[in-house]
């Protein structure tokens, strides 16, 4: 049977980005060794970190004077990295979830930390908005797709200090303005490669202003000078990388995948309304994720929640449970998501309300 992946992360690639990888583990470029036996600074390899850099440059409109990083540790390392290398005084933060508070609670170790709004009273159901971000914040840290919660910051906001972002559910889904971020940060599993590099993207002269000192590895002035080849980097996730950026370029870059988000999320959000036995959870209709879509079941039908989770299993959909701490159904449609299975799980619901 043909399977639905809305896993939430790791989570569905491109087929084409999977068995381009998987033929470069057998023999990379034809030399007859695998792509896990060649040394990282091999001169074959070289090109692929070169090639991925420039297409994220390339497909992320990246103006001069950042650099792009592949690091081990996943997005929450770059929790603590962003206010060691960031953080002097002050730093203000939007708490719009799990993961906005874990990287509050590391920036806390490093100096005073604003939380300028909250959703948390409401279990994160929108993103808060006409709050405040203090003058003289060294950085304001967002997470623009909240993954656990299903919401989304759909644009780059508009304030006067120095932008950092978590982007690892919602990277490549959009265009975004770059220029107003010191760093972009996330990890790969979400919407570029498998699990194991993180990417970060950030400024290279809002580095080296703090007093304190930081460790090598933890330092992004380190990473950019030796252009993420400090260490051994993850050969194998930045290898697969770089295939689903030349995918990305391919089918249309992000104009195109921030088109097709929208129409899978569009067709998605208007079943949940429609169907009298569910419900969606976010509360502010323009904060609706593209990516996470979460839905619950309506309070009349609320003890066959267990009952369609099995019922939508068996018809072929993975990864619907909704995370704990919503409950209900998660649908993740990250940018390898065909149209044609958001259209499956929406068959799934019809003929659920049908049958019951
Ligand atoms: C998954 C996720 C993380 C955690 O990423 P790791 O790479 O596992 O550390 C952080 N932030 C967001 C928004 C996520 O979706």
């Amino acid at each position: 049977m043909k399977k639905h992946n809305f896993n939430a992360g790791p989570s569905i690639l491109p087929r084409e980005v999977i068995e381009k990888t998987a033929q470069a583990i057998l023999d990379f470029n034809g030399s007859g060794l695998s792509l896990m036996e060649i040394s990282h600074r091999a001169k074959d390899f070289q090109p692929v970190v070169d090639e991925a850099v420039a297409l994220f440059k390339e497909l992320l409109n990246i103006p001069d004077g950042y650099s792009v990083l592949f690091l081990g540790g996943g997005a929450s390392l770059e929790f603590c990295m962003v206010p060691y290398n960031f953080l002097e005084k002050k730093a203000a933060y939007l708490n719009t979830g799990a993961w906005a508070k874990k990287a509050m609670k590391e920036a806390k170790a490093f100096g005073d930390v604003i939380e300028v709004a909250s959703s948390a009273d409401a279990n994160y159901t929108f993103i808060p908005k006409g709050y405040e971000v203090p003058a003289d914040v060294d950085y304001f840290h967002i997470t623009t797709n909240n993954t656990i919660y299903g919401t989304e910051l759909h644009a780059d906001p508009d304030v006067n200090v120095p932008l950092v972002a978590d982007m690892s559910s919602d990277i490549f889904s959009r265009p975004i303005d770059v220029s107003k971020y010191i760093c972009i940060y996330g990890g790969a599993q979400k919407n570029l490669a498998p699990a194991g590099v993180t990417f970060v993207i950030v400024k290279n002269d809002a580095v080296g202003k703090v007093s304190r000192h930081i460790p090598t590895m933890l330092n992004y002035q380190t990473h950019i000078e030796k252009g993420s080849m400090f260490n051994t980097p993850p050969v194998v996730p930045i290898y697969a990388a770089l295939q689903t950026l030349r995918w990305l370029k391919a089918q249309g870059g992000v104009e195109e995948m921030q088109r097709r988000a929208k129409l899978r999320s569009d067709m998605l959000y208007a079943e949940i309304d429609r169907n009298k036995m569910f419900r969606g959870t976010v509360t502010a209709p323009e904060d609706r994720s593209y990516m996470n879509i979460c839905f619950v079941m309506a309070d009349e039908y609320k003890e066959l929640e267990a009952d369609f989770l099995k019922f939508a299993t068996e018809k072929g959909m993975v990864g619907v449970k909704g995370h704990r701490s919503v409950g209900g159904f998660r649908a993740s449609c990250y940018n390898a998501l065909p149209v044609e299975s958001v259209q499956a799980l929406i068959d799934c619901m019809q003929e659920f309300e049908k049958t019951h």
